[in-house]
């Protein structure tokens, strides 16, 4: 005998369903009411693209690059890549399509899974959803400001209110290279760094300013504040009214630098508040660069992006969707199997009635070829409130038993009266 292995979801990967599948689709749509609200509009790009595309954007340095990327090549040889974020893709489509990206119309939003090859770890997966919003056309720090808001009124609408946001500039091409500069002369003075530290020292020194393994070690490293050019400086200052203006709380975080290379002046990361948990749920930043790298013209852009499980279990944990009741469920029974053609096509009208007036309630039933105690039981376990019965003599005068499944009355009803 050959035995038969099960096979499993792959290492890193989950399955969504239950009260989680609800949770994802609600934030989905949350997303849409709120983008829109703000003027962004959808965009679909593939899962897959050309490998290089995100090695000229995300950057040859960037861990994801250099390690996460799930690669492969198609059977024509072509090398191709998952995708491990949103940006990078968006903007390729919008270069490709020679779509409107000067403001006001340059806002796009997006939402989907993305792939990267990382150690799974708690709320950490090789396929994950994000959803994440692009402003193009706008170098204000209004933009970015803008892009803040709408992260943060987006967890809000999911009950996620404790959070912090931290913010950073990291410069632009005319003051960024005195600071690194200065990074590299500091990290070259430390001794015994990490592998990774030594790698990035001479292609990234800004990404030792994240080093999980070394941060201990780095004390009165240079701020790169204090490097920032006039301009740099200005937008800084003006992001930070505008959030004081509409009364953001922030803090000022030196070390923030996220993963891509893409990033200048503005970054940004959200993070949870919530007792015991330390996880980053939404982070962004501007952009300028990108989209003239790619090929397109010399265009300014911000935007973030969301980790929707992490999101979705900030939201289970601070009890949101406790609100949402589950809808009214209605069985449809026959007492008679003569009856089933009738009752099927009962079933079908009022489920498509429903949908038409918006009415919360889910039709099951009939059952075919099954007695009716068989039928009475199975609507008791999924927790019908009315059972709708087809019998014989009712039915030849217009009209179904209706039995309520708590009180375990009934009521002779006509048909043309439910
Ligand atoms: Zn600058
Ligand atoms: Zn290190």
């Amino acid at each position: 005998m050959t035995s038969r292995k099960k096979c499993k979801a792959p290492r890193g990967t989950h399955d969504i369903f239950g009260m989680k599948a609800f949770g994802m689709s609600l934030m989905e749509l949350k997303a849409k009411e709120i983008f829109r609200r703000f003027g962004f509009e959808e965009i679909r790009t593939p899962i897959f693209e050309e490998s290089c595309l995100f090695m000229r954007s995300i950057g040859q340095s960037s861990d994801i690059v250099e390690k996460e990327m799930y690669i492969f090549e198609d059977r024509k040889g072509r090398k191709l890549a998952l995708r491990p974020e949103g940006t990078a893709a968006l903007v390729r489509a919008l270069i490709e399509h020679k779509l409107d990206i000067s403001n006001p119309s340059g806002k796009f939003f997006y939402s989907g899974e993305m792939f990267r090859y990382e150690r799974p770890q708690f709320g950490r997966y090789r396929q994950f959803y994000q959803i994440g919003a692009e402003f193009f056309g706008n170098s204000s720090p209004a933009a970015d400001v803008e892009i803040i808001v709408l992260a943060q009124d987006l967890l809000a609408s999911l009950g996620v209110t404790e959070v912090k946001l931290h913010i950073n500039s990291l410069g632009c091409q005319n003051c960024r290279p005195t600071f690194k500069y200065a990074l590299t002369k500091y990290f070259n003075s430390k001794q015994d760094l990490c592998k990774d530290c030594l790698r990035r020292l001479e292609k990234n020194p800004l990404r030792l300013l994240d080093c999980k393994i070394d941060s201990d070690k780095f004390i009165k490293i240079p701020q790169l504040l204090k490097f920032l050019c006039k301009d740099c400086e200005d937008n800084f200052n003006t992001v930070q009214s505008l959030l004081k203006r509409i009364g953001k709380n922030y803090k000022i975080d030196g070390r923030l630098v996220r993963g891509l290379d893409y990033y200048t002046r503005t970054v940004f990361e959200i993070h949870s508040n919530a007792i015991g948990s330390r996880n980053v749920l939404a982070a962004g930043g501007r952009y300028d660069s990108l989209v003239k790298e790619l090929g397109g013209q010399d265009t300014p852009a911000v935007g973030f992006a969301l980790g929707s499980e992490r999101v979705l279990f900030e939201a289970e944990k601070s009890g949101f969707f406790s609100i949402f009741k589950s809808p009214e469920k209605i069985f449809i029974a026959i007492a008679d199997q003569t009856l089933f053609g009738e009752a099927f096509s009962f079933a079908i009208k009022r489920a498509r009635e429903g949908l038409k007036n918006n009415t919360d309630f889910s039709i099951y039933g009939p059952i075919n070829r099954k007695s009716l105690r068989f039928q009475l039981k199975f609507a008791n376990k999924i927790k019908a409130s009315k059972t709708i019965i087809f019998a014989k003599s009712e039915f030849e005068n217009g009209k179904v038993l209706v039995k309520n499944m708590k009180t375990k009355t009934q009521a002779e009803i006509l048909i043309t009266d439910l």
